[in-house]
């Protein structure tokens, strides 16, 4: 593909995804799909001799998208909101545009230098001290499994460079809750961690919010056992409940032991843009390290989670390499970034947020996450003045947790549980809003994640309706 043939190629992709976002309400919010169909559709092998960009783009329109569910949909209630604002698609675009590597400071100086800046803004946007340094990760999942691999070196004295984990003889202990997102076990395993050294903490049964008291139980009982409780996984705004550990009792339990608290806040953590929601993260300062994705909530476009750190030196001591080709001829001020996770080749992420914040704004940005408080808080008052409605969590946030307890069924609680996952199933097949089912003392529920960037009150006033509707179909 020439430059002009990309010119011509690129005006009419972008037309096509300004329509797309333009006519997002009038497509099924999920697709009537089921596994296999849409590879079916392809054809078996890449044409030989290449093809017109039209016709791919022709394709896209007619194969591809119909496979997409619309997480940009107004009635999309699931998950979290995966919001992809178009200022933040421009610095994707402008990432790929600028086709840098990112290796070292040198290979691209500005891609660093923006990351720097850019992480910097959201840290003081998000009233961090300046003591914190950020670095862009791909997902939650990865700074997590990095703040993992740190707080183990930690725990061991840096055994990785002598006799390693095998050699330092004495079980790590990890210390979480139920209530964990599961990449945090993912991420504990991947460490190296032992599953049989990983403590679920109990929570407090109306918030599920970690138990301090039992954490130092724990921790004392493993620490006389002969372990080392070696890091504490806090979440602040849990997926499944919007649960907020107490970090404050929990640092004052850990300390003691010089146990790692990684904090993860990948849903809630845009809430820290909003200084009135900023007590639900009270005693950040006394973590070792922070990760949250501007890539739910806040809306800047897959994949931009953010990794912040007390003291990077940690993950530098662990993941520097520095092979001579590597080496800087700028001597050893610049950042080294790969030293901060674990790819070395690195993407210039840094601009989707630099495009998403320059070109919204932080104002306009705040002003949707309270519209979104607005409208979780307005939902959740309907849901609790509806007759065998009821709101089963704390609605910390923008996630409210609902059950319909039809008369008939009433003192049932397994039968509940089967209505309550048939009419949200019944709901998602239909296409006309989407809620995920989860599962809350083992029976099933419906979180409904408010927060797309297009969803307002009108959305939620017909999501009652539906939910009258096919919750209502059955026990009738
Ligand atoms: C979504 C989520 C994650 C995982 O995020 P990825 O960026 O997809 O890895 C982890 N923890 C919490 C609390 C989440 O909400």
């Amino acid at each position: 593909m020439t430059p002009e043939e990309f010119r011509t190629a690129g005006h009419e992709l972008v037309d096509w995804i300004a329509d797309r976002r333009l006519s997002v309400e009038q497509r099924p919010v999920r697709p009537d799909v089921e596994p296999g169909d849409i590879a079916a559709r392809l054809a078996g092998d890449p044409p030989e001799g290449g093809e017109d960009a039209a016709a791919v783009l022709a394709d896209l329109e007619q194969l591809v998208a119909p496979g997409i569910t619309e997480v940009q949909h107004p009635m999309h209630f699931g998950w979290f909101p995966s919001n992809a604002a178009l200022s933040s698609i421009l610095g994707d675009i402008a990432s790929s545009g600028l086709s840098s590597l990112g290796i070292s400071w040198e290979s691209s100086p500005s891609l660093t230098e923006v990351e720097e800046v850019v992480v910097d803004w959201l840290r003081s946007l998000t009233g961090l001290g300046s003591q914190w340094s950020g670095v862009i990760q791909d997902t939650a999942s990865t700074a997590c499994l990095v703040a993992m691999i740190a707080a183990r070196e930690q725990a061991t004295g840096h055994n990785q460079a002598g006799s390693g984990l095998l050699g330092f003889g004495r079980p790590l202990h990890v210390y979480t809750t139920e209530e964990a997102h599961s990449s945090v076990r993912k991420a504990a395993l991947l460490a190296g961690f032992a599953s049989d050294d990983i403590r679920l903490i109990d929570v407090d049964p109306h918030t599920r919010d970690m138990q301090p008291a039992h954490l130092a139980e724990q921790m004392a009982a493993d620490a006389a056992a002969g372990g080392q409780p070696a890091v504490v996984v806090v979440s602040l705004g849990s997926t499944g409940v919007t649960a907020f550990d107490p970090l404050p009792a929990i640092a004052d339990v850990a300390e003691p032991y010089n146990t790692w608290i990684h904090v993860d806040a990948a849903m809630a953590g845009s809430a820290m843009l909003l200084p009135e929601c900023r007590h639900l993260f009270e005693g950040l300062e006394r973590a070792d390290s922070l990760s949250w994705n501007p890539h739910k909530w806040m809306g800047t476009i897959l994949d931009t989670s953010l990794l912040y750190l007390q003291d990077p030196e940690h993950l530098i001591r662990v993941m520097s390499t520095n092979p001579s080709y590597l080496r800087s001829t700028s001597g050893g001020e610049a950042t080294q970034y790969r030293d901060w996770g674990i790819p070395l080749g690195r993407r210039f992420r840094a601009l989707k947020l630099w495009y998403h914040l320059r070109i919204d704004g932080p104002e306009q940005i705040r002003a949707r996450l309270r519209r979104d408080l607005a409208n979780a808080s307005w939902f959740a008052d309907q849901i609790a003045d509806r007759p065998d409605w009821s709101v089963v969590a704390p609605v910390r946030l923008q996630t409210v947790c609902v059950r319909h307890t039809p008369p008939s069924l009433a003192g049932d609680e397994e039968a509940v549980s089967r209505h309550n996952l048939d009419w949200v199933r019944r709901l998602n097949k239909s296409g006309d809003a989407f809620l995920s089912p989860s599962t809350l003392d083992g029976n099933w529920i419906a979180r409904v994640s408010v927060g797309v960037e297009s969803t307002e009150r009108a959305h939620l006033e017909r999501l009652l309706e539906l939910l009258d509707y096919y919750a209502g179909d059955l026990s009738t």
